[in-house]
C-alpha cells in the first residue's frame, strides 16, 4: 500500500512537473520571439527613414548585447553575404548555415529557428527577416539564460521530487498503519476466539467507517454465535437432565425389586411403571424429531380442506373430562362452519397442545375459552385461559425448547409443547402470538392465511 501510494504520487508529480516545465519553456520562447519580431520591425522603420547608413550605425552601436556571445545582428543581401554585422567570431558556424537561402526558398518574409553553435553547448534563437526587397536582417539571441533558468527548475524539481517521494512513502506508511491497525484488532480478536476465548470482542474505534462497520458486524456475529452456543448447551443440559430423571427412576425401581424378594404383583407394578417412564421418553424423543422435521421443512405438509369448527369441537371433547376434573369451564365460541386449507395432523397437535396447557396451568374453577374468527383473508384461533399467567421475564422464552417456567416444574411436562406449536404453525404458514398477565391468565393466538 505504501509503495503503491508513493509510486502513484511520484508518477503524478512527474506528469504535473512535465506539463509545468513545457509550459514555461513555450512561454519563454514566445516572449523571446515577440522581442525578436519587434526588433526586426524597429530596423525595417530605420531602413525606411535613415537608409543603410542608419542601419550600419544601429548595428555597430548595438548595445543590446554587451558580450558578443550573448547574440548577434547582421544585414544580409539576397545572396546571403554579410554586409554589416556585430562581432561574429562566436557565431561563425551559424553564419555558415545559409539561413538566407532557406528563407528565400520558403518564400516567407521571416523565419524563426533554434540553432546550435557547432562544438559548443550553446543554442540560439534566430530570426531571419526581409527588411526590404534587397536586404534581410538576421538577429540571434543566445538561449544560455533561458536554458540556465530552466535548468534551475529541473534541479529544483529533482530535489523536490526526491524529498516528496520520501515524505509520501512515510505518509503512506503512516496512513497504511493507521488504516490497518483496526484490521489488526479484528484479526487478533479472531485469533483469540479460535483459541476458545468466546467472550472477546473487537474494540471499535470508529476511525474508519468501513472498518467500524466490519467490527460491529463481526461483534454482532460473535454475539449470535455465543447465544447459539449457549442455547445448544442449555438444550444439551436439558436433554441430559430430562433423560436422566426417568432413566434413574427406572433403574431405581428395578434395583429395588432385585434386592428384595418381590411378589409377582410387585414385578407387574414395576413393569407398568417402566412402561410409563419409557412412554414419556419415547414421547419426548418423538416430539424433538417432529420439531426438527417441521423446522427443516422435511415432509412438507400435505394440505386439505378441513372443517375447523369440527376439529376444535373434537379437541375440546377430548379434554372435557380433564377440565371437568378441575371444575374448569371449557367454553367455545365458534361459527357453525369454518373451513381452512391446512394440514389436519399438525393443526390437531397445535390445538390440543394449547388446550392441554390452558387446562394444566389453570387452577380449579377457572375458565378456558376457544374461539375462531375469519377476517381480511385470515383465520384466527384464540385459546384463552384465566390461569396462572406467565411473568414478563419468562414470556420471551416460552417457545424455546425445554424452557419451563420455574413454578411449572412440579407439573408434568418437558417444555417441548410450545416449541412444537411454533414449529408446526410456521410450517403450515401461520404465526403464533401470546399475551399474558401474571396470575391473571394467558391468551394464545394463531393466525393463518385462508
Ligand atoms: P410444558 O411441557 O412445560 O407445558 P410447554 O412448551 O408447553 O412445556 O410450555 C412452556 C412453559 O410455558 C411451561 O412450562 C409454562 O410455564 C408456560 N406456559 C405454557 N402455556 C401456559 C399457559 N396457558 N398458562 C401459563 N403458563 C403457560
Amino acid at each position: 500500500m505504501t509503495l503503491l501510494y508513493a509510486l502513484a504520487f511520484t508518477v503524478l508529480s512527474s506528469i504535473g512537473f512535465l506539463i509545468f516545465y513545457s509550459r514555461i519553456y513555450v512561454v519563454a520562447m514566445e516572449n523571446l520571439d515577440d522581442e525578436l519580431r519587434a526588433e526586426v520591425q524597429k530596423y525595417a522603420s530605420l531602413l525606411e527613414n535613415s537608409g543603410i547608413k542608419g542601419i550600419r550605425a544601429a548595428i555597430v552601436n548595438e548595445g543590446k548585447f554587451e558580450d558578443p556571445k550573448d547574440g548577434f545582428y547582421r544585414l544580409l543581401d539576397l545572396e546571403g553575404n554579410t554586409l554589416i554585422s556585430t562581432k561574429m567570431s562566436w557565431w561563425q558556424t551559424i553564419a555558415d548555415q545559409h539561413a538566407m537561402a532557406t528563407l528565400l526558398k520558403s518564400g516567407l518574409t521571416s523565419e524563426i529557428q533554434t540553432l546550435s553553435v557547432k562544438g559548443q553547448n550553446d543554442r540560439t534563437r534566430t530570426i531571419t527577416a526581409m527588411l526590404s526587397p534587397e536586404y534581410a536582417l538576421q538577429i540571434g539571441e543566445s538561449l544560455r539564460e533561458v536554458d540556465a533558468y530552466l535548468d534551475i527548475f529541473l534541479k529544483l524539481f529533482s530535489v523536490l521530487l526526491t524529498c516528496l517521494t520520501v515524505a509520501s512513502m512515510f505518509i503512506g506508511w503512516l496512513l497504511a498503519k493507521w488504516a490497518t491497525s483496526d484490521m489488526q484488532e479484528v484479526t487478533s480478536t479472531a485469533e483469540e476466539i479460535s483459541k476458545g476465548i468466546y467472550n472477546r470482542r473487537v474494540q471499535v474505534t470508529g476511525r474508519l467507517k468501513e472498518i467500524e462497520r466490519l467490527g460491529t458486524t463481526f461483534n454482532r456475529m460473535l454475539d449470535r454465535i455465543q447465544a447459539l452456543l449457549k442455547t445448544m448447551k442449555e438444550i444439551n443440559d436439558n436433554i441430559a437432565h430430562d433423560l436422566r430423571s426417568p432413566l434413574a427412576r427406572i433403574r431405581g425401581i428395578a434395583e429395588m425389586h432385585l434386592l428384595k424378594e418381590s411378589s409377582v404383583e410387585n414385578y407387574k407394578e414395576m413393569a407398568a411403571s417402566t412402561v410409563e417412564e419409557c412412554d414419556v421418553l419415547i414421547e419426548m424423543v418423538n416430539t424433538m424429531l417432529d420439531i426438527t422435521e417441521a423446522e427443516a421443512g422435511v415432509n412438507s405438509s400435505q394440505h386439505e380442506t378441513i372443517e375447523l369448527t369440527e376439529l376444535i369441537i373434537d379437541a375440546c371433547e377430548l379434554f372435557r373430562p380433564l377440565a371437568q376434573s378441575k371444575n374448569i369451564d371449557l367454553r367455545t365460541n365458534l361459527p357453525a362452519s369454518l373451513s381452512i386449507n391446512s394440514n389436519r395432523k399438525k393443526l390437531q397437535r397445535i390445538v390440543t397442545n394449547l388446550l392441554e396447557n390452558a387446562i394444566k396451568y389453570s387452577p380449579e374453577d377457572k375458565t378456558v375459552a376457544v374461539s375462531t374468527s375469519a377476517e381480511n383473508g385470515e383465520i384466527t384461533i384464540e385459546v384463552e385461559d384465566s390461569g396462572c399467567g406467565i411473568s414478563e421475564k419468562d414470556l420471551p422464552h416460552i417457545f424455546e425448547r425445554f424452557y419451563r417456567c420455574d413454578r411449572s416444574r412440579r407439573l408434568g411436562g418437558v417444555g417441548l409443547g410450545l416449541s412444537l406449536v411454533k414449529a408446526y404453525t410456521e410450517s403450515i404458514n401461520g404465526s403464533v402470538h401470546v399475551k399474558s398477565t401474571f396470575n391473571q391468565g394467558s391468551c394464545f393466538t394463531l393466525i393463518f392465511k385462508r
